[in-house]
């Protein structure tokens, strides 16, 4: 069921608060952290909502789930990939994402640049991180995120833009907090070691923005808190 857009806006005016709360905590300022729509496992009416408060781009993690829904959506968005990537899909997911924030190896990292290049386009780029040392996530460890940064950029079709994780789930904050700092540290080393600014930092969901944005999260990705339970 599609839920009135009038609850949409306040649960959307609600994040923006806990944003700005945490900002201000964190002696930042609230325009620093992209609040991105995770719009998964919900209708075409989702990113609509999205477009219509006035957000830029969206988070889909299933390549397939987006190509049935881009058609349906008039607004212009951006569309990121957050889900997990096959190598063997690179192909359409350079053909209808804006970026993918699922980039976990050197295999995919050259499947995505050949597609590029043969959509003739430059796409963007997050590497994910399993910073929080989870067996049950996706993502590079942590020691190997320097020889997947080295490989990424000498691709020429691929623009690396930062880096992203998810937290493992877990009662204890002080878990998504250590994670959130070594995604943040090692963005810092590598940033430093690589001579590029690797400026985005996509962490921190609907249950754990606060920790995100207090280690310098520049991108939440927000789904539940938005559009509810899926
Ligand atoms: C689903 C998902 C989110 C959003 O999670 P919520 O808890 O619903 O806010 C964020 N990031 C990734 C990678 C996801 O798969």
């Amino acid at each position: 069921m599609t839920p009135e857009y009038s609850t949409f806006v306040s649960n959307a005016d609600t994040v923006r608060a806990e944003i700005t709360t945490a900002c201000e905590a964190a002696g930042r300022v609230p325009t620093e952290v992209e609040l991105l729509a995770v719009t998964k496992n919900h209708g075409a009416w989702a990113p609509e909502y999205a477009a219509r408060y006035g957000l830029t781009g969206v988070g889909e993690n299933r390549v397939q789930e987006a190509m049935e829904k881009k058609p349906l959506v008039a607004a212009p968005l951006r569309w990121e990939l957050i889900g997990h990537l096959q190598s063997n899909k690179a192909r359409v997911a350079a053909e209808n994402f804006d970026r993918v924030q699922s980039v976990d190896s050197v295999k995919l990292l050259r499947r995505l640049d050949a597609a590029a290049a043969e959509l003739n386009r430059k796409l963007g780029v997050l590497l994910q991180v399993n910073a929080g040392d989870d067996p049950a996530k996706f993502g590079v460890d942590l020691a190997d995120a320097p020889s997947l940064l080295e490989a990424a950029l000498a691709l020429p079709h691929l623009q690396v833009d930062g880096l992203m994780t998810i937290a493992p789930l877990a009662d204890d904050v002080s878990i998504a907090q250590r994670t959130f700092a070594n995604l943040r540290e090692l963005r810092d080393r590598l940033a430093s070691d690589f001579g590029t600014p690797l400026a985005t930092l996509s962490m921190g969901m609907s249950g754990d923005l606060i920790p995100a944005i207090a280690a310098g999260s520049t991108q939440v990705r927000i789904g539940t808190a938005l559009f509810g339970r899926r």
